[in-house]
């Protein structure tokens, strides 16, 4: 690592839909073509597997962590270090970007709310902490097609906290979005 190498912290979040896998790869070719070393991780307990894929044809292999703590290893390899579906790592991801991003550049993708339309905790905490101006991404509502929307709505009756798959959900505006009844 040299004295130019970048710190800091970005965070890019939005509903599902909303492109933020499309940012990661900007992110990343970006600093592939400056040559600095990327990590790329995702945490183990996502049901999707290692592979990143955007809609518009990105798509890298990311390592699989099974704990935020384990980032602080993983980070001592690179220059740059991407971290994908950051609202699924324990809560101690905070904590853990705090003390690397004193050295290196961490950007750091994920959900802004949950299907409840309650913040991710660790979202909400890294977005205070960014040091650059919050990528904050919106999607075209699936109800009424404003470009404004920030909520992902299940639409299945399912109420774990965790359901993935993009066939469960449809982007909503704040007007359209319907919180489920039953909590
Ligand atoms: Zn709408």
């Amino acid at each position: 690592m040299t004295s130019h190498s970048p710190r800091g912290l970005i965070v890019v979040t939005g509903p599902m839909f909303s492109g933020k896998t499309e940012e990661l790869g900007r992110h990343y070719t970006r600093f592939h073509i400056a040559k600095k070393t990327i990590g790329l991780c995702k945490p183990h307990d996502h049901r999707t597997g290692s592979a990143i894929v955007s809609r518009s044809g990105f798509r890298a292999e990311g390592t699989l962590l099974n704990s935020a703590e384990g980032l602080l290893s993983f980070a001592s390899a690179y220059d740059v270090v991407i971290i994908d579906e950051a609202q699924f790592f324990d809560e101690s991801l905070p904590a853990v970007v705090r003390k690397i991003m004193r050295e290196r550049l961490v950007i750091v993708f994920g959900l802004n709310l949950d299907f409840q339309g309650v913040p991710f905790t660790n979202m909400a905490m890294l977005m205070a902490m960014a040091t650059e101006p919050v990528v904050y991404l919106t999607a075209v509502c699936g109800k009424c097609h404003s470009t404004r929307a920030l909520y992902s709505q299940r639409l299945t009756s399912e109420t774990d906290r965790i359901v993935t798959g993009f066939a469960n959900y449809e982007p909503r505006c704040l007007t359209c979005f319907e919180p489920p009844t039953s909590t």
